[in-house]
């Protein structure tokens, strides 16, 4: 069956949590696993997130297991606590020690799904759906585009700034699995000559990127400098690179703001960058039909920053 999967597959680590091993029990991820009736799979009823661990560490840890919850709480999925992922986590890790390969950078995900209808696990709601970590080494072509200029399209969400608050079974704000709409719309700006999107609400406002939270950069006239993204109101994640960059950048002295921001704000910025877990930091070098400053050292920056890997906190905790 290995040949069907490339180089980067066959070095993934899995470790499913279940009942029986709150732990983690390390699998094969070649092998088939999933109920095809899980529900995880035939609805995207379930929770995700996505983490990334240099040299063993893996950053953001708590702030990634603190939005897995919440995700699951906005869902009502049952969810293991945080003891498990973490032990599954670091049984994935020992794994890739065992085998002398521990890749220098990863991609960690973390998936809960609903488990089968009517068929729960275990009778501990903690554990009556699907959970595993699946650890791969970063692509070398995630590498070399980490930190590269992007060019970036504005979509329409179709929902407006109020939606979150309106309509809470859109499950905005939780990380589910239901992703179809966020790989489409990459699609889309693919198709159009774009690497990436920031969606917009329908009344006006800056959202998120698909898999990413916008950031922008101003300086004020006495030179500070001022990190602003998007507020959370409206229904995005809470990004924890942002977070963590916001966390750094206070300690390093910078002002930090949240705004409704609006396309104009970002054209008005001195830089705008999207930010994420594995990708770190893109600064955006175009929008739509607009140029924007790219600026090498700033990236290289925020990039440093995140490497401090503080706490991150937001202002809805
Ligand atoms: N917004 C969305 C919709 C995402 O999917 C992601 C990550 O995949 C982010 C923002 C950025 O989150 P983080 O910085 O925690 O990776």
């Amino acid at each position: 069956m290995a040949e069907h999967f490339h180089e980067d597959s066959v070095a993934a680590v899995a470790v499913r949590i279940d009942v029986e091993h709150p732990e983690g029990l390390v699998f094969d991820p070649h092998q088939p696993q999933l109920r095809v009736t899980d529900l995880g799979a035939v609805r995207g009823d379930g929770v995700f997130e996505t983490m990334y661990a240099e040299a063993g560490r893996i950053r953001k840890l708590e702030a990634h297991l603190e939005r897995l919850g919440r995700s699951a709480d906005i869902l009502d999925i049952g969810l293991p606590p945080a003891a498990s992922w973490r032990a599954a986590v670091e049984l994935g890790l020992e794994e890739y020690r065992t085998r002398g390969a521990l890749p220098e950078e990863l991609t960690i995900k973390l998936v809960a799904t609903r488990g089968v209808e009517g068929e729960p696990a275990s009778d501990d709601p903690a554990f009556a759906g699907t959970y595993w970590a699946l650890l791969t080494p970063v692509t070398d072509a995630m590498r070399a585009t980490r930190g590269q200029p992007v060019a970036v399209t504005l979509l329409d969400r179709g929902y407006d700034s109020t939606a979150a608050e309106r309509a809470p079974w859109l499950l905005l704000g939780a990380k589910s699995l239901s992703y179809a709409v966020n790989m489409a719309s990459l699609r889309w700006a693919k198709d159009h000559g774009f690497d990436d999107v920031i969606y917009t609400t329908s009344d006006g406002q800056v959202l998120e990127g698909p898999t990413s939270t916008v950031l922008i950069v101003t300086r004020g006239a006495d030179g500070a400098r001022r990190l602003i993204t998007p507020v959370l109101e409206t229904g995005i994640l809470p990004g924890t690179t942002q977070g963590a960059i916001f966390a750094a950048a206070e300690k390093a002295g910078w002002d930090l703001g949240y705004g409704p921001l609006t396309p104009q704000d970002l054209l008005d910025a001195d830089h705008v960058f999207l930010a994420s877990s594995v990708r770190l930091v893109s600064p955006i070098a175009r929008l739509d039909d607009a140029e924007l400053a790219v600026d090498d050292e700033l990236t290289a920056e925020l990039i440093d920053l995140l490497a401090e890997d503080l706490p991150v906190s937001h202002p809805l905790d």
